[in-house]
């Protein structure tokens, strides 16, 4: 047993500091390390070395700032993490090792029909398929995040009721495929871990406060505050597609009226443009015939930009992050929403609350989602695993 306050356990803290910043960040610069611990340069240098002699880190020269500098990353095999979206028409998974490498992604179309059972049997062979084409050793594998398109209650794992896959209400995702696959699964929807993806891979890259808004069948927001996602004692944080824009407006599926929801959602646009586009539109078709210059479709995306510019500005008065990404289908359309939103964002939000925002498109387009399942499970995998080898000697019971 080691004593509290001791010099070894505060050499162990320091230590699981270090590797906890690389892990969530990629990779960094010792001074970047010694920035974010609080550590001071010489304790950096001396655990850095350690941690490199046993293997846990590798260490590169790189250069920042113009000066020569050495770049700090998890060991490549020290450990992999798989990332599992259930999106509302594919499947996806991807592999990546615990210095942010993505090794392999596959998607399938996934029948919204089909039971959570059939789900988890295919996310379950696909995770199969993708372990053995990269020949990764399954007992390196530490955790899992995954995605549902669907609120998730925080205290029991439950699966709210979700539009997208009604058949799965009720369900705890998270548990049941912790027990087929025999290794810890993180969950969060897919607003939360669009916003991860965007952060750790994408255009939220280098910012901590963020707001990553998704527009499909609803309209949601990933929120990150102070590095962390936000979500709040029920999970229920980012429900941005439920700011009321008008109180006589259309009656909303949650019972209220003139939510953004119905001025912005597929569901609610897309049959403004039926009767002169036919009806067979998707939201994909509408941006394609937006950007090839189609009058009635570049209104329709403007509108829905200013609503989302409306929804925008109030989350700027409130908790002024620096950063807007907007996320799914809709991002494809660029500047013919964008500059609509930030529009209703100079004129609604207050100056100060502004400033410093930048609206941009995802970077990550459909990825986002399966990338940001991969940075929950890093950033929820313990350090002491990693530090004690114990990844290896408990081996999970993958079949
Ligand atoms: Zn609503």
């Amino acid at each position: 047993m080691e004593t509290p306050g001791s010099q070894s356990s505060l050499h162990r803290a320091n230590l699981e500091r270090v590797v906890r910043a690389v892990r969530l960040a990629g990779s960094l610069t010792q001074a970047e390390i010694a920035r974010t611990t609080g550590l001071s340069a010489a304790t950096v240098s001396n655990i850095v070395r350690e941690l490199k002699d046993g293997g846990t880190v590798e260490v590169t020269p790189t250069s920042a700032g113009g000066r020569r500098a050495r770049s700090v990353s998890l060991s490549g095999d020290a450990g992999m993490v798989i990332g599992i979206d259930f999106g509302h028409t594919h499947l996806r998974v991807a592999l990546g090792n615990l210095a942010h490498k993505v090794l392999a992604e596959e998607s399938e179309p996934l029948d919204v029909d089909a039971s959570a059972a059939q789900g988890f049997d295919r996310a379950e062979r696909l995770v199969g398929k993708l372990i053995e084409a990269t020949g990764v050793d399954r007992s390196k594998v530490a955790g899992v995040g995954l995605g549902v398109p669907g609120p998730i209650d925080v205290e029991s794992g439950t699966l709210g009721s979700t539009a997208i896959l009604p058949g799965w209400a009720g369900t705890k995702p998270a548990e049941e495929l912790k027990e087929r696959l025999g290794v810890p699964v993180h969950v969060d929807n897919d607003a939360n871990l669009g916003a991860l993806g965007e952060l750790v891979w994408g255009s939220g890259r280098g910012v901590k406060d963020l707001a990553y808004i998704k527009v499909a069948s609803g309209v949601g927001a990933g929120l990150v505050i102070s590095g962390r996602i936000y979500r709040g004692p029920g999970g229920t944080a980012g429900e941005i597609g439920h700011i009321t824009l008008d109180e006589s407006g259309p009656v909303c599926r949650c019972g209220n009226r003139g939510c953004l929801e119905t001025f912005a959602a597929a569901r609610y646009v897309l049959p403004l443009l039926q009767s002169s586009h036919g009806s067979d539109l998707t939201m994909e078709r509408v941006v394609a015939l937006a950007r090839e210059g189609d009058p009635g479709c570049r209104r329709v995306i403007a509108d829905v930009g200013r609503h989302i510019g409306s929804g925008v500005a109030n989350l700027c008065n409130l908790l002024n992050p620096s950063r807007v990404v907007l996320g799914g289908a809709l991002a494809e359309a660029g500047e013919l929403v964008l500059a609509p939103i930030r529009e209703s964002v100079g004129r609604y939000a207050i100056p100060s609350a502004a400033r410093q925002l930048s609206v941009l498109p995802g970077a990550l387009g459909h990825r986002a989602e399966v990338l940001g399942a991969l940075a929950l499970a890093l950033s929820e995998m313990g350090d002491s695993t990693l530090l004690d080898g114990s990844l290896t000697a408990a081996a999970p019971a993958f079949t």
